[in-house]
């Protein structure tokens, strides 16, 4: 079978989906690999490193879509909402598309792609086991995230994290508060903590208290309980507005006393929850910053603006996206390595093993023979249950 590997094509996105040293185990799995004329070169991946480990460079986007089997991306369409639609035309009945495809976003989008006939996998829909964890790309763009967003609060906040006693007097370190405790708030607390400042983090599944504790935070516990905090894949679930009214009421002490706030509350396929009004923002101190990370699903601080970096009443408000994308060198690398690991899941013998009874292939099929298969995405859309997929 052979792979394709398209180039990116959302402005700015400098991933890739597979990296030379993922080559070496496909190609001893029988596949063959085709990358479209410098698709990792943004990452840091030249062609040549590509073609020396086995792989071919397709002449142009066309002959790579018409020659493989299987085409693996970052941003398919679905997340890719400027112009993955350009890919439609391409894709053909007996492909396979793997790639982040926002399996819980927009319907009219997800049926255009359905229509097209492709089999397509969606990374977003990944169980939260330990036999997916290695392919789970959410996790390994999540810890991306966090980390790259505290280098950016670090580099825009008018202070420095770690305290320091000079002969010019002793600075103090820096607070930052984490809300949203999953993967990129772990992460963000660990770089806060080896940057030197003070961390503290507040999620309202409970479960989450002993990790921020063993990464050195402060857990923050706000007299408020979440009902079923938790759902069975172990995401957040959404609350009513009265438990957001109380937890912006208990959080504002919290955010005005920190200098920089990152924010990672979201619930899957709808909006992230509003925990930072202006108000808030107003009671912190000039110079603060707030690193939005939900800003991408409506944002979790009332004044962010997507994609934008905006100052309100002297806080600066970081809404930026595709943070992941910032690091594309180590997140390319993380990323190919969760793909690779799928698709050698994915196929035995040569063939597409499309196996209804493994969890992992079950969940993350997406569209089959011109269908939204997945059971999950069926009921966010409320399309009746599926016909027998297998
Ligand atoms: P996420 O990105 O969906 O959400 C980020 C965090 O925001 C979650 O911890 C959620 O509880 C929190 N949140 C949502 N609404 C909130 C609110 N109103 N107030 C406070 N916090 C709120 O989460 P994630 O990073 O995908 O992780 C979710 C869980 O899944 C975590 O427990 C994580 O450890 C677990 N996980 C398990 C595996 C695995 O076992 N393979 C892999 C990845 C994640």
């Amino acid at each position: 079978m052979i792979i394709g590997v398209p180039k990116e094509i959302y402005p700015g996105e400098r991933r890739v989906a597979l990296v030379p040293m993922a080559l070496p185990n496909l190609l001893k799995a029988g596949f063959e690999i085709n990358i479209e004329a410098g698709a990792g070169e943004q990452a840091g991946y030249p062609d040549h490193l590509y073609t020396e480990k086995g792989a071919k460079v397709a002449s142009d986007r066309k002959a790579l879509f018409d020659t493989a089997d299987i085409l693996v991306q970052v941003l398919c369409y679905g997340s890719n909402d400027v112009n993955g639609e350009e890919d439609l035309k391409l894709l053909r009945r007996g492909h396979v598309l793997i790639g982040f495809l926002r399996p819980l976003g927009s319907a009219d989008v997800i049926l255009q792609l359905a229509k097209t006939g492709v089999t397509s996998f969606s990374v977003e829909l990944m169980p939260r086991t330990t036999r997916a964890q290695s392919m789970d790309a959410l996790s390994s763009m999540g810890a991306i995230c966090g980390y790259k967003a505290v280098l950016i609060a670090a580099d825009t906040l008018p202070r420095m994290f770690p305290m320091m006693t000079t002969a010019a007097g002793t600075i103090t370190p820096a607070r930052v508060f984490v809300i949203g405790a999953g993967v990129a708030g772990l992460q963000a607390i660990a770089t806060a903590r080896r940057l030197g400042a003070v961390a503290s983090a507040y999620d309202m599944r409970p479960a989450s208290k002993e990790q921020v504790q063993s990464l050195g935070g402060r857990f923050i516990e706000l007299p408020i309980e979440a009902k079923n905090a938790q759902d069975a894949r172990g995401y957040g679930t959404q609350q009513d507005e009265s438990f957001y009214d109380r937890q912006r009421e208990l959080l504002g002490r919290v955010v005005a006393e920190n200098d920089v706030v990152i924010t990672t509350a979201v619930i899957p396929g709808k909006k992230a929850p509003v925990l930072i009004t202006e108000e808030m923002v107003k009671s912190m101190a000039p110079g603060s910053v707030i690193f939005d990370l939900a800003a991408e699903r409506g944002g979790n601080c009332e004044l962010t603006r997507m994609g934008e970096t905006i100052i309100r009443h002297g806080v600066t408000i970081i809404g930026r996206i595709n943070v992941a994308g910032g690091v594309p060198y180590h997140a390319s690398q993380m990323y190919a390595r969760n793909l690779s690991t799928f698709l050698l899941h994915l196929v035995k013998d040569g063939k597409l093993n499309l196996n209804m009874q493994d969890e992992i292939i079950r969940e993350t099929l997406f569209t089959r023979d011109g269908e939204v298969v997945n059971q999950r995405v069926r009921e966010f859309l409320s399309l009746p249950a599926p016909v027998a997929a297998g």
